[in-house]
């Protein structure tokens, strides 16, 4: 049974078939821990390009982007376009994750620093965001002290990562992948709760809509024949992780 609550009130649902097509949160500053005062002007990437696509609300004017993957470098250039300083971004890691066509086109382009090796240490701010520190960390991902440096700034945007929303999915019972943070699932889509499907970025990170949508279509046919009584487990073959790889899906 499906519990269901909306504008109409609370409302009860059978089904044979529940997809999970939950998406993602982004992580925020509380999920990463970063100390020191709590004012305004902290972002992350979908907030940012809410106010400013549908909003028309322009977030800042000096802006520090924390996180190099696409969305920090793609949403770097967007900044600089709308006409704020991108002063720089950080990223905590020795590399960007981000494409490197991006890194050259959305900040060399634009002569927009990336520090990789950094973070952010501190806040400051009385009511607005006025600086943050910065410091460059260690092979182990200590922070080096004598490397921490002030940067007045009036916006941090933060880009720095997704979980799985999961919430519903562990109510139900799902068991869940440890490093994906999303349902584990076999080659239909089906979870290990039969009737229950998951695809999106509530099964795996994409950062491309365009795979979300062919995800999507891969399950459609489990999908079916489970809604028609017809789907059955023929054995399971337990996928194993070769060198160099960090997760698959289907487990
Ligand atoms: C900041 C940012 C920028 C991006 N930019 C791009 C881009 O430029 N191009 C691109 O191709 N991709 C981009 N992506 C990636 C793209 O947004 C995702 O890959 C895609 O949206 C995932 O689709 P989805 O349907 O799985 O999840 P989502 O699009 O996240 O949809 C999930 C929906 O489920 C709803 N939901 C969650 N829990 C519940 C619940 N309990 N009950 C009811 N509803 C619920 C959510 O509110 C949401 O509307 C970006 C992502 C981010 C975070």
């Amino acid at each position: 049974e499906l519990v269901v609550v909306s504008n109409n009130g609370l409302q009860h649902y059978q089904a044979k078939v529940i997809i999970l097509t939950m998406g993602c949160r982004e992580r925020t500053r509380g999920a990463i821990n970063i100390p020191g005062a709590r004012p305004s002007g902290i972002y992350t990437a979908g907030v940012a390009q809410e106010l400013i696509n549908l909003k028309n609300y322009m977030v800042g004017e000096k802006i520090v982007v924390l996180g190099s993957g696409d969305i920090g470098l793609i949403m770097a250039r967007r900044l600089t376009l709308e006409g704020a300083e991108v002063i720089m971004v950080a990223e905590k890691l020795p590399y960007s994750s981000g494409l490197p066509r991006n890194i050259n086109q959305c900040l060399y382009d634009f002569d927009i620093p990336l520090l990789l090796n950094h973070t952010v240490v501190d806040i400051e701010g009385n009511g607005r965001l006025s600086g943050v520190t910065i410091a460059q960390l260690g092979k182990r991902g200590g922070i080096i002290q004598k490397s921490k440096r002030k940067i007045a700034c009036d916006t941090l945007l933060l880009s720095v990562g997704l979980i799985p929303e999961n919430e519903l999915s562990r109510e139900a019972g799902v068991v869940l992948d440890k490093i994906t943070g999303g349902p584990q699932v076999d080659e239909r889509g089906q979870t290990n709760v039969p009737g229950i499907f998951a695809c999106g970025n509530v099964l795996q990170v994409h950062d491309i809509v365009d795979n979300v949508s062919l995800e999507a279509e891969y399950i459609v046919e489990g999908v079916v024949e489970c809604f028609e009584g017809k789907l059955t487990k023929e054995g399971e073959i337990k996928v194993e992780l070769g060198k160099g790889l960090r997760y698959v899906v289907p487990q």
